[in-house]
């Protein structure tokens, strides 16, 4: 049975007040917090085995080793491949995927070719393909999203093309908790020889994730947001593909012979990890998803799906409240916006409660142009979250939209 109260006993830092009222932690999306199972592997790593990995023949440096190489082989599980080869460490997200636009994309792009993106991607999935297109001459294209926050499947159907080389998407939205039919996607974009990547950023802490059943070619997803230790996230993708590419960083440890005009490299995945890696981080994600393991990914799904549908209707109920996203199939994510109050003086409010959400454009400007808003107001939930947190986070927003009508002249 999913037991939240056991849960939370586990992560230290939800004793923590703000002030004199209890943490209520509802910024997930940008980063979850950590239980004592991935502190302390962080600490044991410390404590009893930390030396450079791969290099090194004494004790220490074989132990370091063999855990670094665990959490890989934990880590690709957790995303169901087999193959390790596929899984590469990189410091996130982001990182993983400027590794595709560089060491793809500056490969293999040419003028006249197509990137097909959508209109809700986090910067992150945008800016290194504006980045590729200007060094390669190839195009952008976006994939419009529908009223309610879903994609516009049918002008998917029309942008992807003879000229795509490449359908880059989130699996879940980080604004509207839309789940986006990503399957689909790869399937338009094989059908015309092109790749699929998907940011798994806000979809692999959350939903049962198989790459092998998303049919994708890329997926990418970081590590502090899913209970891990920050500078540590994956890159998954075809080996195969992964062997066409160029390397993206170059040092050592990526090279299998180095001469001083040329080099040739290392087997996969060690090409794309140049330098020394984030050993100790990489060692505490393989915790972070052996606890996730433990809790089973369809309970968290299931948890946080009651969660994110009992806020939408809790805060729907709130008079003038603006929400974004469609009404079903969501993540735990909540966006909304009050008129005449700026998100941030209203996370500013809620902040004075112990109350953490998130407000700005999260790093969705385009998104936000397409909202027609600035910003929004943002509550996301996790593994440890509860109604009473939510119910908490209703009547702030209440009494918020009350204190700020006083000043605004506007009704209460
Ligand atoms: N993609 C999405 C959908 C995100 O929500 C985020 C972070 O908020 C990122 C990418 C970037 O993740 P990171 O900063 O861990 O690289």
């Amino acid at each position: 049975m999913y037991d939240v109260e056991e849960i939370r006993h586990h992560f230290p830092i939800l004793e923590r007040r703000i002030g004199d009222r209890r943490l209520v932690y509802l910024d997930n999306a940008a980063t979850s917090q950590k239980p004592r199972q991935v502190i302390e592997a962080l600490t044991d790593y410390y404590e009893h085995h930390n030396a450079n990995i791969h290099r090194g023949v004494h004790h220490l440096a074989e132990e370091a080793t063999v855990a670094y190489e665990a959490a890989r082989r934990k880590i690709a599980h957790f995303l169901d491949t087999p193959d390790t080869a596929g899984l590469v460490f990189t410091r996130g997200t982001t990182e993983a995927i400027n590794l595709v636009a560089y060491a793809w994309g500056r490969k293999f792009l040419r003028e006249g070719d197509e990137v097909v993106i959508t209109e809700a991607e986090h910067h992150s999935n945008l800016v290194p393909w504006q980045l590729a297109a200007q060094a390669t001459g190839a195009k952008l294209r976006f994939i419009p999203i529908l009223e309610d926050g879903t994609l516009d499947m049918e002008e998917a159907e029309r942008l992807i093309g003879a000229r795509t080389r490449l359908v880059g998407c989130i699996h879940a939205s980080n604004v509207l908790a839309t789940i986006n039919p990503v399957e689909r996607l790869a399937e338009l974009a094989h059908e015309n020889d092109a790749l699929m990547l998907v940011d798994g950023a806000q979809s692999a802490p959350h939903l049962p994730v198989s790459v092998e059943a998303l049919g994708c070619d890329f997926f990418a997803c970081s590590g502090h947001k899913m209970l891990g230790p920050t500078g540590v996230g994956v890159l998954w993708g075809k080996p195969e593909i992964l062997e066409e590419m160029d390397p993206f960083l170059g040092g050592g440890e990526m090279i299998r012979e180095v001469h001083l005009d040329h080099s040739t490299w290392n087997d996969l995945p060690y090409k794309f990890e140049a330098g020394t890696m984030n050993v100790a981080q990489a060692v505490g994600l393989g915790a972070a998803v052996d606890y996730l393991e433990s809790l089973g990914m369809e309970n968290v799904r299931e948890h946080e799906r009651r969660l994110g549908e009992y806020a939408y209707r809790r805060l729907s109920e709130i008079e003038d409240l603006t929400l974004y996203g469609p009404k079903r199939e969501r993540t735990g994510i909540v966006s909304f916006s009050l008129p005449d109050v700026h998100p941030h003086d209203l996370s500013q409010l809620l902040d004075e409660e112990g109350i953490a959400i998130r407000s700005g454009h999260h790093c969705t400007q385009p998104l936000m142009r397409r909202l027609g808003v600035a910003a929004t107001a943002r509550a996301s939930f996790y593994v440890y979250n509860t109604e009473e947190e939510i119910d908490a986070l209703a009547s702030a927003i209440v009494r918020a939209r009350e204190f700020f009508g006083a000043f605004s002249g506007a009704k209460p």
